[in-house]
């Protein structure tokens, strides 16, 4: 198992304004609760992509970046799907720079990068987790996979409500 990095002190790497860290991290990704289901995250631990930059009026400018595999049920035809996401994250952490700069994922010069980490992979995620982008999903009628049976699947209509009724007349 490589080494985590839940937390982050920037406060350590003593940068002077302007200059910029590049650095590579494993951070633990958890399971995510997504539309009722859970998705485990594979790798649960990432090698992410930290950028730091010093800004000239004092605290930092940050990006993320990693990617990760989400392992659970397609949202239409429930086999299993393996969504890939890729995020591309960006804070600014700027003391005194009022609300619009300050980032959540930063106290007192110390980045939380596991939850910074779970919560930019959630904001990336697609709006339905499929097996494949054109995933046919499931008979609204039988629930039959129609990803196997194919496109020629399909019902006889039901027949007209009123037909059935005369149906059960009796003509003596
Ligand atoms: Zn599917
Ligand atoms: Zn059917």
């Amino acid at each position: 198992m490589p080494a985590r990095t839940d937390s982050f002190d920037l406060g350590r790497l003593r940068l002077t304004s302007g200059e910029g860290r590049h650095l590579e991290l494993d951070v633990a990704l958890d399971a995510l609760s997504f539309g009722g289901e859970t998705y485990e995250i594979e790798p649960a631990v990432v090698t992410a992509k930290l950028d730091i930059s010093a800004m000239t009026r004092g605290g930092y400018a940050l990006r993320l970046r990693f990617g990760a595999s989400l392992h659970g049920p397609c949202m239409r035809c429930l086999e299993p799907a393996l969504p890939q996401v890729a995020v591309d994250s960006r804070e600014v952490d700027q003391p005194g720079g009022g609300e619009e700069l300050s980032s959540p994922y930063v106290a007192d010069e110390v980045l939380d990068l596991h939850a910074w980490a779970r919560d930019a992979l959630v904001l990336a995620l697609p709006a339905q987790l499929l097996c494949k982008e054109d995933c046919a999903g499931l008979c609204a009628i039988c629930g039959t996979d129609l990803n196997a049976a194919g496109p020629e699947h399909a019902h006889e209509r039901e027949p007209d409500p009123r037909w059935a009724k005369l149906s059960e007349l009796k003509l003596d």
